[in-house]
């Protein structure tokens, strides 16, 4: 199973839609201060079911969608796609049935998220479980946000600790479910 797009329309900066392809390989964003490469990454672990809106450096979870510019008004909603490609028939059970998995998070003003897979309405377990079996999802070590390699070597032995768990696999999500 790999990324193969990340699709944003209203997100944050990217009020038009727009799409990052992921191919094979290493795929580098380039551009200069605060043209919007940390707004993509977020877009990332917000499609996968991020639910801290400090995470996404906002107040509240409706500080995703676009605020508005001088020359464009605001918008109502801001949604994120994520392409996954399954031809390889890896993905976790009970989504391993297309080569295609679309993956789909919107937000409206006043009414909260909703989220699909491949057109079908989930809910938010459903998608975060998928990439925990996946062995990804919004809090993976893989993904590194501007400042944390300094964070980690400064960190506190716990915190060290709960990094580790996740990047084995045994993070807290998993020991939630395997207590219910
Ligand atoms: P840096 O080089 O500082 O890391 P960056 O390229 O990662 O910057 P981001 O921090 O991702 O850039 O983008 C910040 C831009 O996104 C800012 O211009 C900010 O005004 C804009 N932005 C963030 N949230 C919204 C929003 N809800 N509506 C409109 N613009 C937004």
């Amino acid at each position: 199973m790999q990324f193969s797009k990340l699709r944003l329309t209203g997100f944050k900066s990217f009020v038009d839609p727009m799409e990052l392809v992921i191919a094979d390989g290493l795929t580098g964003v380039v551009g200069p201060n605060g043209c919007g490469k940390s707004n993509l990454l977020e877009a990332l672990r917000w499609v996968m079911g991020e639910n801290r809106p400090t995470a996404m450096r906002g107040g509240g979870m409706e500080d995703v969608i676009f605020a508005g510019a001088a020359t464009r008004p605001a918008r109502n909603y801001a949604e994120v796609a994520l392409l996954l490609d399954n031809s390889d028939r890896t993905a976790p059970a009970g989504f391993n049935d297309q080569d295609n998995l679309e993956i789909i998070r919107r937000i409206t003003r006043d009414a909260g998220s909703a989220f699909k897979t491949n057109g079908k309405d989930v809910r938010a377990r459903d998608v975060q479980m998928l990439f925990a079996d996946a062995s990804t999802g919004a809090h993976s070590p893989a993904l590194v946000r501007q400042g944390q390699i300094s964070e980690l070597i400064n960190a506190k032995p716990k915190s060290r600790r709960r990094i580790l768990e996740e990047a084995a696999g045994i993070s807290g999500l998993y020991q939630r479910r395997r207590r219910s």
